[in-house]
Order: structure tokens, then C-alpha cells, then sequence
């Protein structure tokens, strides 16, 4: 998708710190961390948000969360605990529009958000 920064890093035309990649997932850490670690989780197929996703893409979501608990346990996360946010729409405080899943840890997160 042309102009979708996120497609950018999946086509390595903006550098970003890969931490997890396959066929259809990459994750990478974020330019914006809000915690200690922070890695944002990404489709390589461009869909907009998680309400725009068909039943489908949820096949490749479900691989997704699957990959970041993997990671978060690789990064030691598992045992602390982790947070995993999507943000959807102006209200949810969406800023780039290709569906994201946030990975935030080592820290205590407070909850309800902001
Ligand atoms: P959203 O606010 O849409 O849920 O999250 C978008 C996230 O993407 C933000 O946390 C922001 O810091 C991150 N981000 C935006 N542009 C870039 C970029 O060029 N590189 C990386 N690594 N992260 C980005
Ligand atoms: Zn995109």
C-alpha cells in the first residue's frame, strides 16, 4: 500500500529493529517506546484496522498474538507479565492506519488506560 508506513518497513524501504520476522508477520521495535520494551506486531498484508479485517485475516491474527507470547517469553517477559494493546479509530488512538498489535513490558502498566 502505497504511502502506509508500515508497508515501508515490511519492504525495508524505512529501517526499523526486527525482532521477529516469517512470511506473513514482522515485528519490530517501536521509534515511540512507552515502556521498556515495546514492539509493535504487524500482518505483512496491508488491512487497515481490526475492524476492517474479514474472518480470514483472523487466521493470520491468531498467528500473530501466537507469535508475540513466543516472543515476549524469548524476551523474558512471561514471568513478570506484558501487556498486548490494539488501538482502533480516533477514539481507540489509532495513528497509523495498518492493523498493529502493541507489546509492552518491563514495567508495571497502569490500568484503566488513559
Ligand atoms: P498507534 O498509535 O497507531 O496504535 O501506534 C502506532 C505506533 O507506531 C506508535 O507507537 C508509533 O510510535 C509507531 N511508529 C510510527 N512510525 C514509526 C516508524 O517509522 N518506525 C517505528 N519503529 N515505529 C513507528
Ligand atoms: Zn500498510
Amino acid at each position: 500500500m502505497d504511502n502506509c508506513i508500515f508497508c515501508k518497513i515490511i519492504n525495508k524501504e524505512i529501517p526499523a529493529k526486527i525482532e521477529y520476522e516469517d512470511d506473513e508477520i514482522l515485528g519490530f521495535y517501536d521509534i515511540s517506546p512507552q515502556a521498556p520494551v515495546h514492539l509493535v506486531f504487524i500482518p505483512k498484508k496491508h488491512i487497515e484496522s481490526i475492524a476492517t479485517a474479514t474472518e480470514e485475516d483472523f487466521q493470520i491474527i491468531g498467528r500473530l498474538l501466537f507469535q508475540i507470547a513466543n516472543t515476549a517469553k524469548k524476551l523474558g517477559l512471561d514471568q513478570s507479565g506484558y501487556r498486548i494493546v490494539n488501538n482502533m479509530g480516533k477514539d481507540g488512538g489509532q495513528t497509523v492506519f495498518h492493523l498493529h498489535f502493541h507489546l509492552l513490558g518491563k514495567r508495571s502498566l497502569l490500568w484503566p488506560p488513559g
